[in-house]
């Protein structure tokens, strides 16, 4: 049976200061276990590259909240997906300028801060990461990320817009009708096409990580929140224990 990961990056596979010696220890001894790494996280295909270097896996990969599956060419057969460099994508969300024109209309009324609004100074500022992984964050493709606001209920409006709201874990993400959880089921249905049996595993900390763990076999759960049926771990070392 072939075990699949699915693993969130801030603040589990990298932790809120951004180190992640601890997690590349976790990635490296479930590799070592026969597991399938597939990072599923709000942030850019950009920064995912970033971190497939450092944690040196190849696999497929989900960006910006379920928005996109990028799928290194060749990792599946027949797969009949459009070509973007070296991957097959398959996309999910609705694209970046789309979302920004949504969020332009409404900043004023709720006093919205964003990374189309924001200068790379403020970028660096709100992120609080070093020059190089800011810039990599600002390559973005689906997804808004509301940094501040200075009244709520745009939510709403952004709603009946066609357009969701996630609550990460530092963040607001601004997406179209997606998660990780549809992007995990999408990956999901081409592994099943050619592995007759998988079994899923979770790994994360925000709300926008709980559609991955309604569909994981089994879940792990960093940090203060609470989800049913998860595991709940205090460091990402934790996880290796349970599993
Ligand atoms: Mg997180």
């Amino acid at each position: 049976m072939k075990k699949i990961i699915f693993f969130d990056i801030d603040k589990t596979l990298v932790d809120k200061n951004y180190n992640y010696e601890d997690g590349l220890f976790v990635v490296e001894k479930l590799k070592k276990q026969g597991f399938e790494i597939i990072l599923n996280s709000s942030k850019t295909r950009a920064e995912q590259e970033y971190y497939r270097k450092i944690f040196n896996i190849n696999t497929p990969f989900i960006v910006e909240n379920g928005s996109a599956v990028y799928i290194p060419t060749g990792y599946f057969k027949n797969l009949d997906l459009p070509q973007r460099d070296i991957y097959n994508v398959l996309e999910l969300g609705i694209p970046y300028y789309t979302i920004v024109e949504h969020l332009f209309a409404i900043e004023k009324e709720f006093g919205l801060k964003y990374y189309a609004n924001s200068t790379f100074e403020e970028v660096k500022k709100f992120l609080g990461m070093t020059e190089e992984l800011a810039r990599l964050a600002t390559m973005r493709e689906y997804s808004e990320t509301i940094f501040r606001y200075k009244k709520s209920g745009f939510e709403k409006i952004l709603k009946n817009r066609g357009l969701t709201c996630q609550m990460g874990s530092r963040f607001i993400a601004v997406l179209g009708d997606t998660n990780k959880g549809k992007g995990m089921d999408a990956l999901l249905n081409f592994y099943r096409k050619e592995l007759p049996e998988i079994k899923v595993y979770a790994a994360g900390d925000g709300a926008n990580d709980f559609p991955m763990f309604e569909r994981a076999d089994k879940s792990f759960l960093l940090g203060e929140k609470d989800y049913p049926g998860v595991i709940k771990i205090s460091n990402i070392r934790e996880l290796l224990e349970f599993i």
